[in-house]
């Protein structure tokens, strides 16, 4: 294996624990369960009243209220999509 695949793995193989939340952002409770999930965005503005569901983020999900935190990796990818989702939904309206 050459010095650049073993770094490679090492990153690929990074622990996300670092990113659990210590509690839950809407209640305080501990009792978070990491998860693989779809979580639904509310969009605002112009775009009131829609959804975007997005398919399999990784999160944490309070077992206490069922508020959905999603990870780094998770935040990412909803970010992604909802910017992709938000262009479409303004891609019908004109
Ligand atoms: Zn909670």
């Amino acid at each position: 294996m050459t010095a650049t695949q073993r770094r490679e793995r090492t990153i690929m193989a990074r622990p996300t624990k670092s990113s659990k939340p210590a509690e839950c952002q809407a209640c305080q409770g501990t009792d978070l369960v990491r998860r693989i999930t779809t979580y639904p965005v509310h969009l605002a503005g112009e775009l009131k009243g829609k959804q975007i569901h997005v398919g399999r983020v990784a999160l944490y999900e309070c077992q206490s209220c069922g508020h959905l935190m999603p990870t780094a990796a998770g935040q990412a990818k909803v970010d992604r999509n909802v910017n992709m989702g938000i262009r479409l939904f303004l891609g019908q309206l004109h």
